[in-house]
This record gives C-alpha cells, structure tokens and sequence, in this order.
C-alpha cells in the first residue's frame, strides 16, 4: 500500500522519485513495522497489561529491538549508495541523513553493550523507586555508578567531537552541544533570575491560589477535557485519550496518535494543563505530512522541538488571559466552584509561581533553573569533573544557588527525577530547548500579527501555521536547519526571556 502511495505522488510534487531511495524505503517499511509494534506494546504495556505480563513483554521488546538492529545495519550498502546521489529532494536528503544518524549508532555501540545497559536500568529500578521512599541516596548509588559508567562507554563509542557529553545530546536533539547549551543557558538563567528578582520584589507573584485544594469531580472534569480536545481539534479517529498516571503521549502511527491523562481530584488545572500539554505532542505527530508515513521523517525531528510544541499550547497559549476568556465560560459550566471566581482569579490561579525544589512542581518562570543545573551535572559526571558520591551535596548546594532554598532530603533533591535509572542523560536540556523555541514561536506569531486567541477560530489559524512550517516536515531537516527556515536564525533563548518579562512583570 505504502509504495503504491508514494508512486502515485508523480501526479504532483513527487518528493520520493530517486530509485536508490524508493529502495531504501522499501527496506526501511520492515523496520517502521517494528517501530509501530514496539510503540503499541509500549502503550499497552502503560495503560493495560497485567502486572505479571511484564516479563514477556520485556522480551518482545528486546527481540524486536534487536531485528530493528539487524534491519538497519543491512541497510549499509544501500547508503553508500544514497550517499553519491545527485539531486535529491529536500525529504530524500532527510531519509539518507536519519537512517545514517540510526545506522551510525548500531554500527558503532556494540550490542553487548546495550545489553549491559539495558541490564544496568532494570536492575536501578527497584532501588531508585525505595531510596526515594526512604530518602537515602546510599542505597541507589551503585547502581547510578554502573549507569554512568556504561553512559560513559557508550558515549566514548559514539565518537563525539568536543565534550563526551554530546554524543548523548546528540541522541535526542540532533547537533547540539554543550558549546550551544552553555551559550543558551548564560543568556536564559541571568534573564530569568532578573525578572524573578523583580517580580518577587514587586509582590508580582501569586505563591498559592485558594482554587488548588479545591476537589473536583472527575467526571465532570473528563468533560472540561473532552471539550479541551475539540477546541484544539483533536482529531477523533485518528486519536485517543486514556487514563495513566504519568501522562504521556505515543505515536503508533500518523492516524493513531494516542495521550493520557491523569485526575488526582483536586486542583483541576494539573488535569487540564497535562492534557493540553500532550495534545501539544499529539497535533505534531497528527501533522506530519502523510506521504512521510513509514518512512524515517514521519516523526517530530527532536525532543526539544517535540517539547516546543507541548509547552507552546500549555504555557504560552493555554495559560494566556486570551485562553482563559476562551474557556472561562465552558470550565464554569462543568465546574460549578468557578462561580465564585472570575476570568482575572483564573488566571492568576493558571500562573501561580513559588520555587518548588520538586521540578515537577516548578512553573514557566523558575523550571528552566531546574533544567540548568541538571544539564550542569550531566556534563560534569561525563567529563569525571564530579562523581556520584557527589551528587547529593552538589545538587543541594547548586539547588540553593538558583531557588535560594536548600532541599532537606535527598527525596526533594537528587533523588527526585527517575531519568537517571532508566539511562536518560541528555534528555533535561530538551526541556529547555522546547520552552527556548516556544518562545521564538511567541515572537514569530506576534510579529505575524496573530497572536490574539479571540476564538475557536484563532486556535485553528495557529494549527494550520505551524502544520504549514513546522509540523509537516516531520524529521525532513535537522533541528538547526528547521529553526533557521522558520525563524531565520537556531535556538535564542531571547524570545522566552522577553516573554515571560513581559508576561510576569505585568501581573497583578
Ligand atoms: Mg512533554
């Protein structure tokens, strides 16, 4: 079916027309068959496998891991072959460019190092999940010793020009440094800390609203959110919406685009703004051009452009007065408490700030704080410059220095974050990245002159927006390349400095 779609393309613009690469993509159908399975047990196995299904499906996961592998290394000749194509199109660069990124991984990490590191996480869990219980660090240590070691070993494999800590970068956001991460932060952090100062000094701020203890009833709160996916027009045969208790999106396939939710029954606003947040990472996925269907690019290109998305629709578009007029009216139909609060209470409640230590809990205002400091001891456990036993210490004392609060256990400090004991090094600075870009986004739209949602249809004309320049390409440029088309320059942190400038400096 798939071919037939991309040959029947030569009526029009016909983006896949190079045989070398119509082969490729032949033989990558098998391997976006796998990633389709993977990513629909991975959902199953969040929302409803039995408990004792785990070893199983561990199983599965890891055979189909390993035919993905073989698929892709078998793929070598093939992109020598690409490699020496002349003329290609834009999507025809971007397939040789991503299966290349994929084949340079398993080509260089030896299998038996990703066993090792696969067993290194499973064997994390457990003690991560009871050193936070007991809040003491002692009993997770060795095993985030091993973990940064083999992270290490991994990253020396990869072969990474400048700082070891690239390579992992690299991994999820595909050509940043700590050389461009050091640049966005020296600009971002001193910005932040500046309107924080101010803003507190000013009693700006609103530290705690009477509406977060306020109980809900979930049904009536699944409406609120049923009505939240109609007015960002979820698409509803192409989409669905489940209960878990880490919200969290996945992509099964370009018309099976699947987000969760979570109700703790009360503060209704974590409910909503996690569900807008995923519809955020949903809209992407649902947008990519369906000619990149089983293909490489039919993916959001990088963590941090995927998170740019979520955060633009929660934070700059869901927590906006514009936003919050649109629906005012629709909450206090469904949540009879708002009769006693109006559009300004709301809003002040959607944008509370206090300098939680729990990143989970931190606003727009104080969260990149959490992400600079992470970013810094990453890249210091990977050039050796600190070491594990350090952590604790180090992070209380890098904690105090932002937030000015010092935690007063490792469980609101260094043990906060599961990232760590599943491997992830180098996905934190994406949080950042994505809330980077989202403010270039607010810059773009204002300058554009859109930046009124004065109704139902201004949320269409930002959806259309950024499918036209954004969403379409799926992974069709690299990261850097996709911000230079749009906004003619890569990653500036300025756009969010003067956001939130303008936005918390004129509270009140
Ligand atoms: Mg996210």
């Amino acid at each position: 079916m798939q071919t037939q779609t991309l040959q029947q393309q030569s009526s029009s613009k016909k983006i896949f027309s190079n045989p070398v690469i119509v082969e490729l993509l032949e033989k990558y159908r098998p391997i976006a068959a796998m990633n389709h399975s993977a990513a629909l047990l991975g959902w199953d196995m969040e929302i409803n496998m039995p408990e004792e299904g785990a070893r199983a499906r561990g199983l599965t996961r890891a055979e189909l891991a390993l035919m993905t592998q073989t698929k892709t290394l078998a793929l070598e000749g093939l992109l020598k072959k690409a490699d020496k194509q002349k003329d290609l199109t834009d999507q025809e660069k971007g397939v040789v460019r991503v299966t290349k990124r994929a084949l340079n991984y398993f080509q260089k990490v030896p299998p038996e190092l990703v066993e090792e590191l696969e067993k290194a996480y499973a064997a994390a869990n457990m003690p991560w999940r009871q050193a936070r219980e007991k809040s003491d660090f002692i009993l997770y240590k060795p095993y985030l010793e091993r973990i940064v070691e083999l992270k290490r070993q991994e990253a020396a494999k990869l072969e990474p020009s400048g700082h070891l800590y690239n390579a992992l970068l690299d991994l999820s956001d595909e050509g940043i440094t700590t050389n461009d991460l050091d640049r966005i932060f020296s600009t971002l952090i001193p910005g932040l800390k500046i309107i924080l100062a101010k803003a507190t000094n000013d009693h700006l701020l609103t530290a705690d609203h009477p509406l977060e203890t306020v109980k809900y009833d979930v049904d009536a709160m699944k409406r609120v959110n049923n009505k939240l996916l109609q007015l960002l027009e979820m698409p509803e045969k192409r989409s669905r919406l489940d209960v878990s208790t880490h919200p969290f999106t996945s992509r099964i396939a370009g018309d099976d685009v699947r987000i969760t939710v979570r109700y703790e029954g009360a503060d209704f606003k974590a409910s909503m703004f996690s569900l807008i947040h995923e519809c955020g990472h949903a809209l992407y996925e649902l947008q990519v051009d369906s000619e990149l269907d089983f293909t490489p690019l039919g993916v959001g290109v990088s963590y941090g452009v995927h998170e740019s998305q979520s955060r633009f629709w929660e934070n700059i578009v869901g927590r906006s007065m514009d936003f919050v007029r649109l629906v005012y009216p629709m909450l206090r139909e469904n949540l009879a408490f708002l009769s006693a609060y109006d559009e300004r209470q709301v809003y002040a409640y959607f944008n509370t700030v206090k300098t939680s230590l729990i990143r989970v809990d931190a606003d727009e205002l104080t969260y990149n704080f959490h992400i600079a400091m992470r970013y810094e001891l990453e890249k210091k456990l990977l050039d050796g410059s600190i070491s594990v036993p350090d952590l604790p210490s180090t992070w209380n004392n890098m904690i105090e220095t932002y937030l000015g609060r010092r935690p007063n256990s490792d469980a609101e400090g260094v043990l906060q974050d599961i990232h760590w004991s599943w491997g992830a090094f180098g996905i934190f600075p994406s949080y950042s990245l994505g809330n980077v870009i989202a403010g270039m986004l607010w810059t773009k739209l204002r300058k554009d002159g859109s930046q009124r949602l004065d109704g139902k249809e201004s949320v269409r004309k930002y959806l259309k927006w950024l499918r036209e320049n954004l969403h379409h390409w799926g992974a069709t440029y690299t990261p850097d390349q996709l911000l230079h088309r749009i906004f003619g320059k890569g990653y500036d942190p300025e756009g969010l400095v003067q956001y939130l400038e303008q936005k918390y400096l004129a509270m009140n």
